[in-house]
């Protein structure tokens, strides 16, 4: 009790624990004096971690008290109690039970909290032995963080789980910056320098749970803007994590290596970044070590950057409304086990910029395209091999159980019947070679062990016991036959002492705290406490209406039951720990195999997708071509299907070379009537280098990509205002980085550049913006526009080609066609479609009348442009002869409100509206 030696008036409660984005709460004290030993040692450990919920064992509960019990009742909506007084206040406490806690502790991350959990380190029984008062000995014997999750309850199959760490050198020109993260449920282990002009994206791409950074990282105000970003998971720890004089000692020592070099070559910043992980894991293991895959340094330029506004413009991993229905890698994920949904995820997060390596992806969907039946084969074991990854993690940090075990035998078993499926063909391309040589050495051994020692059906936990096989082990089997035929002699103990007391309704039964015991009912229990049968029937307990005995017989039995129940689960525990070595021992060959399932997944759920949707293999080059011809959105195509609406309609695309065979990417142009499909076919282009650069087939009847560098796009509008961003702003700043970055080898999709302001300042700077996207950055580009005006521009710039969208018109309404042709749109049908959108007849009608005024006056003259945007203010615009006499109007505008379907807002405008109509017809 250290603290309370020191301070015997008040012991700091550091309970400032916080949800991530919540207020830090106040901080409270709790008056040492008076309190329990127990609540002295609570104290004493929650002051060592006073940035997490403690989850406190006693008995079968984690309990909480004080504030953390305040704060989790609040969150998890359990019952708050209290237990004890201190200080003449009562002591909050709320608790959850052991069996369920994995389920409260997925909601508490989720929150963003992060938990202590605290065990006892001896049973009641050692304790009492230290003196009658003694205190169970309790640590905390791990720190539950969001990116330190391991456990398949708190864990998504799909998703990886990484924990990251951002380190930074200071150079005497430019910081060294490195990112480091590691995935502690599969061991995956990854370090690559950066820039800080990238950092953003290089994080979006792993898209960590949990971020470390040093505190001095923290505070830089630099960083603040990237660090709020990245959110809650920001975790801020002391300098000496990321100490780089200090990393490679820690290095070694972690893997047990005399040097770093066996596993490549590192850069000081890289080592501090992959060190500082460590540390945390350290940290937060507390004594449990996991089997970290070796760290893998990545070539910081082997892949597509894309920036995370790119990214989520494109809805890749979510829809703009953070689901993940709907985006694209939920739209083309066909693989059917977790490894192999993990690592489409991871290709399509980091589209590779290595041409070989995307074309031994290719190779690989080919081949099994190529073989129909064995496809569907290898598809049926696949869908039979678990989480081997997942399990090996769990068992390696000692959290495994039974099923894990049972699942890596299954696992192995799947590889090696897909050895011996996918062996017999012939003729094995890209990954598939390589794989079967992998597959080849699933030991059979292992499989075997652990196949004769497991049970079909298996307990959850070790400690639950009845998870080896009888007939595995001889010496288990005898424990087990004694300790059930003891239960044997127990139940027949029932009909002896019925006849013996002449109670027919005495009945033995069993619970946690007497064991077994006789009990009959109240009217019963005075005969077995009276001479002669007392002399049998000790007492034990007097309910209200019932009264309970034992016998010297059946205690006897209870305590050879109770130890051949120890024996029998310890006999248990031994074979595990023999099971969880003999597993241990395989670890690599277990990764090794679970990562050739997940790469054989990802290549038949490719073939899979590429027969279903008719996808193409993309050719991938070094050159910077950019040619697609037949190509569809993936997910408006299956939208569409879906819906069973018209088809998709394919279109081309070609943006290599350019007129006059100049050197870079040509820029296409499109102007075309709202809704006709210009978001999309933009959209769908970036989509398709993604799916190839990760190594898929394309939504193209053919497609030929030069590798892109970096994909940018600014496609739809948002506001920021978190960040203090309006629309017009966050337009800007996302254009800015493009003109800023792209180059040559780029993919930039723009769309509608300037709209958020006004008409003229807009066009000038998107004008502005496509030349300099044609003269500076040459990139392979795409510009959607409503300014027609900008068309004219193909004639001076040699490389802008105009397309646009085919409608055609029937009965004054707009058909899309969705078809992009070459050369310019006349107009953008926005009446028309504001029309279609159900706008009330009377404003389109006024509509049409300002749009024929407004063209028929002096486009070069901005009064006649200037109001051409907000809908209420063309009512400034004088009558026409033409027009409807004004009250009138006010009628049928009147008349087509419906009180009841507006907000305050949309009331408040149409007043206004009224009122202004009311005026320009005085
Ligand atoms: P706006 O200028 O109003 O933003 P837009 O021209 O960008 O419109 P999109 O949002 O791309 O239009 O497309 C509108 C709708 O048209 C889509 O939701 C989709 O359902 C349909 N659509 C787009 N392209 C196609 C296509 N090629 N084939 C079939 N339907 C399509």
């Amino acid at each position: 009790m250290v603290i309370l030696a020191l301070r015997s008036d008040s012991v700091p409660l550091m309970n400032a624990i916080t949800a991530p984005n919540s207020e830090p709460v106040e901080k409270t004290s709790v008056p040492a004096a008076g309190l329990t030993p127990m609540m002295a040692q609570y104290i004493e450990i929650k002051t060592a971690n006073p940035d997490s919920l403690l989850f406190y064992r006693m008995g079968d509960f984690y309990e909480l008290f004080f504030e953390d019990a305040e704060q989790a009742s609040r969150a998890l909506g359990i019952t708050l109690t209290k237990r004890g007084k201190h200080d003449g206040a009562d002591i909050p406490m709320c608790g959850v039970p052991v069996h369920a806690s994995d389920d409260y502790l997925q909601r508490l991350i989720k929150l963003g909290f992060r938990v202590a959990v605290c065990e006892q380190l001896e049973n009641p029984a050692e304790a009492k032995k230290r003196g009658h008062k003694a205190v169970v000995k309790r640590d905390v014997v791990r720190l539950v963080t969001p990116g330190t999750l391991t456990e398949e309850t708190l864990l998504e199959a799909g998703s990886s789980n990484y924990l990251a760490a951002l380190a930074r050198v200071k150079g005497s020109e430019e910081d060294a910056f490195a990112l480091a993260w590691v995935d502690l449920s599969t061991s995956e282990f990854r370090v690559t320098e950066t820039e800080l002009s990238r950092l953003e994206t290089d994080i979006a791409r792993v898209d960590p749970k949990e971020l470390i950074v040093s505190d001095a990282l923290f505070e830089d105000a630099n960083l603040r803007t990237l660090l709020d970003e990245v959110g809650g998971a920001v975790v801020h720890q002391p300098a000496a994590f990321f100490a780089s004089s200090t990393a490679d000692e820690r290095l070694t020592r972690f893997y047990n290596v005399s040097s770093l070099d066996a596993f490549g070559t590192f850069s000081r910043v890289e080592k501090a970044a992959a060190s500082a992980i460590l540390s945390y894991i350290e940290k937060t293991q507390i004594g449990e070590k996991p089997a970290l895959s070796a760290p893998l340094r990545e070539e910081p330029q082997g892949f597509m950057l894309i920036d995370p506004a790119t990214r989520a413009n494109l809805e890749l991993t979510k829809t703009l409304s953070g689901e993940k229905k709907g985006a694209l890698l939920s739209t083309i994920d066909s693989t059917v086990t977790g490894g192999g949904a993990r690592l489409l995820a991871d290709r399509l997060a980091s589209p590779s910029m290595d041409v070989a390596v995307i074309n031994d992806r290719l190779d690989a969907i080919q081949w099994f395209l190529e073989r129909r039946a064995l496809h569907e084969d290898v598809r049926e074991h696949l869908k039979k091999a678990p989480d081997m990854m997942r399990c090996l993690a769990r068992l390696t940090l000692s959290r495994g159980g039974p099923r894990d075990m049972a699942a890596i035998g299954r696992g192995l078993e799947a590889a090696h019947a897909l050895y011996e499926l996918i062996g017999r063909d012939e003729g094995h391309a890209g990954s598939i070679a390589a794989n079967l040589d992998v597959l080849a050495d699933a030991p059979q051994g292992l499989i075997e062990l652990l196949k004769s020692a497991l049970k079909e059906e298996l307990p959850l936990l070790k400690r639950d016991g009845g998870f080896v096989e009888s007939g595995y082990d001889e010496a288990l089997d005898e424990t087990r036959r004694l300790r059930d035929e003891s239960r044997q002699v127990v139940a027949n103990l029932q009909a002896k002492y019925a006849d013996l007391s002449d109670v027919k309704a005495l009945k033995v039964k069993h619970n946690n705290v007497l064991g077994y015991f006789i009990e009959v009912t109240a009217q019963h229990g005075d005969r077995l406490l009276k001479e002669p049968l007392n002399e049998t029937f000790i007492h034990r307990q007097t309910l209200a209406n019932a009264v309970r005995f034992t016998t010297t017989e059946l205690s006897e039995l209870q305590t050879s039951i109770v130890n051949a129940a120890e024996r029998t689960l310890g006999m248990e525990l031994a074979i595990f720990d023999k099971l969880e070595d003999a597993i241990i021992d395989a670890t690599e060959i277990i990764k090794k195999t679970a990562s050739v399932l997940a790469d054989l997944d990802v290549a038949n759920a490719g073939a899979e997708l590429a027969e279903r949707w008719k996808y193409s293999r993309p050719k991938v080059d070094q050159s910077l071509t950019f040619k697609l011809e037949g190509a569809r959105h993936p997910v408006v195509e299956q939208a569409l299907a879906k819906a069973m609406s018209d088809p998709f309609v394919a279109n081309d695309c070609t943006l290599s070379g350019g007129k006059n065979n100049a050197d870079h990417g040509l820029i296409w142009l499109i102007t075309g009537p709202n809704m006709a499909g210009k978001s999309t076919f933009l959209r769908q282009n970036a989509l398709v280098a993604i799916m190839a650069q990760a190594g898929l087939y394309v939504p193209a009847s053919n497609a030929h990509i030069g590798v892109v560098d970096r994909l940018f796009s600014r496609v739809g509008a948002a506001d920021d205002l978190a960040r203090g961003r309006s629309t017009f702003m966050v337009e800007m700043v996302e254009t800015a980085a493009i003109l800023n970055q792209a180059g040559p080898r780029s993919l930039v999709i723009l769309d509608e550049i300037g709209r958020g302001t006004a008409t003229f300042d807009g066009l000038s700077i998107a004008w502005a913006a496509i030349e300099h996207l044609h003269e500076i950055n040459c990139s392979r580009a795409l510009f959607a526009t409503h300014y027609h005006e900008l068309t004219a521009l193909s004639e001076q710039l040699a490389r802008l080609s105009n397309a646009t969208v085919k409608v055609s018109e029937w009965k004054g309404d707009v058909v899309f066609l969705h078809e992009i042709v070459a050369g310019a749109a006349d107009r953008s049908y926005g009446i028309q479609v504001a029309k279609l959108a159900g706008l009330p007849s009377a404003v389109v009608a006024r509509a049409k009348d300002v749009l024929s005024q407004l063209e028929a006056s002096d486009r070069q003259n901005p009064a006649a442009l200037i109001d051409d945007l907000p809908l209420f203010s063309v009512s400034a615009v004088k009558p026409t002869a033409s027009a409807e006499p004004k009250a009138d109007l006010l009628r049928e505008t009147l008349a087509t409100i419906n009180p009841d379907d507006l907000s305050p807002r949309e009331a408040l405008e149409a007043l206004y509206a009224l009122k202004k109509e009311a005026q320009s017809n005085d």
